[in-house]
């Protein structure tokens, strides 16, 4: 049966355009604009005057902490968040515990399922410098990357990663960019200490992305600008952004947005979901939750217990920008970047997205023009 959203506030092309009915079909959306009286009968209406109609947030770097819930229940808990679409992030493992990842992905999201979309998965790892590991396990890291090793992961996994986080720096690291970029994986660069030659060199061998920006790699320097000043000079390079205001500082996010502009930045979890969303002050036996952040016990930064939904609006109340902006940086650039019909409300995209209320809260969630209730 068709489904026609009446009354829609919608961003479109950088303004918010009202009175728009969304009809889909399919789980698809074939139509916005005005439809006629006689086209909107016999279609079930659902009204959307009281919020704003905005494509569902895709958190393209998240869902760590993957042995704490089933599969599923991510997807379930994601969805509860406004969080359509996701990647399951997998830190450095043996090669043998990323076969098994594989394949646990896609048991699980091979048939239906209830929830976000599980969109594939992005190994943060292993390829990554140890001096900027950051909370990682530095005995799971490898400093060399060797053909073999690139040549395994792609054979065992190509069809479920979609993202790599790569240290360019490396040695092999240029040639293995290149493979896995061949292969149709997008390649990312962090943890790293990558100079500003080595990260362009890596761009040039066919990264197109930037791993939390500013988070875990050489900082910004008037002589030596690093990965961020590739990723800044670089106009085609996206940014993913931890903005939860404790990974990166409200003035280092608007720097940011003012050199990068908002088409290439990706708000990112970095979550982990065995934190569930409370993000009150707490202590576990392993961590310290403080104003949202989750540390190990010896001070470093681990994580995030916001999520993509809380970024949307910081970007609007604390970073001032409007509902458009926000939508691009939670939701469209991911879905423009990793080439999928997500992120949009435009004719021919997934039905995925979100009813916010005037206080930017999400009410409503919608996968493949169904609403989900929990
Ligand atoms: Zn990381």
């Amino acid at each position: 049966m068709r489904k026609i959203i009446k009354n829609a506030q919608i961003p479109f092309n950088g303004i918010m355009t009202k009175d728009n009915d969304v009809l889909i079909e399919d789980g698809i959306i074939k139509y916005v604009g005005q439809l006629k009286e006689k086209e909107s009968k016999n279609n079930e209406i659902i009204d959307a005057s009281n919020y704003y109609l905005i494509p569902g947030f895709i958190d393209c770097h998240g869902a760590n902490g993957y042995d704490a819930y089933e599969l599923k229940q991510m997807a379930i808990d994601y969805a509860s968040r406004g969080v359509t679409g996701f990647y399951v992030t997998i830190g450095p493992e043996s090669n043998q515990e990323y076969f098994r990842m594989f394949e646990e992905c896609r048991k699980a999201f091979g048939s239906d399922y209830l929830g976000a979309c599980f969109l594939g998965i992005h190994l943060e790892g292993p390829f990554l410098s140890l001096e900027k590991k950051g909370a990682m396990d530095e005995k799971k890291l490898r400093q060399v990357v060797t053909p073999e090793e690139v040549e395994e992961l792609i054979d065992a996994g190509a069809d479920v990663i979609k993202i790599i986080t790569i240290s360019p720096e490396l040695e092999g690291a240029y040639e293995a960019i290149n493979k896995f970029a061949e292969a149709g994986i997008v390649v990312s660069l962090g943890h790293s200490m990558a100079t500003y030659k080595q990260a362009m060199r890596g761009i040039e061998e066919g990264a197109t992305q930037v791993t939390h920006m500013y988070n875990a790699m050489r900082a910004y320097e008037h002589r030596e600008p690093g990965i961020m000043g590739a990723a800044i000079l670089s106009d085609d390079i996206y940014c993913e952004l931890i903005m939860d205001c404790v990974h990166v500082s409200e003035e280092a996010m608007k720097i940011l947005i003012k050199s990068k502009g908002t088409d290439k930045i990706m708000a990112v979890s970095d979550g982990d979901i065995k934190f569930g969303h409370d993000s009150s002050d707490r202590e576990t036996e392993d961590y310290i939750i403080k104003d949202g952040a989750i540390y190990l016990k010896n001070g470093v930064l681990y994580g995030s217990t916001r999520d993509v939904a809380d970024h949307f609006k910081t970007i609007i109340v604390k970073l001032g920008l409007g509902i458009p902006d926000a939508v691009k940086m939670t939701s469209t650039n991911c879905g423009t970047h990793m080439k999928i019909k997500k992120g949009k409300i435009e004719k021919g995209f997934d039905a995925d997205f979100n009813f916010v209320d005037s206080s930017f809260k999400v009410r409503k969630t919608f996968i493949s023009g169904q609403e989900i209730i929990l």
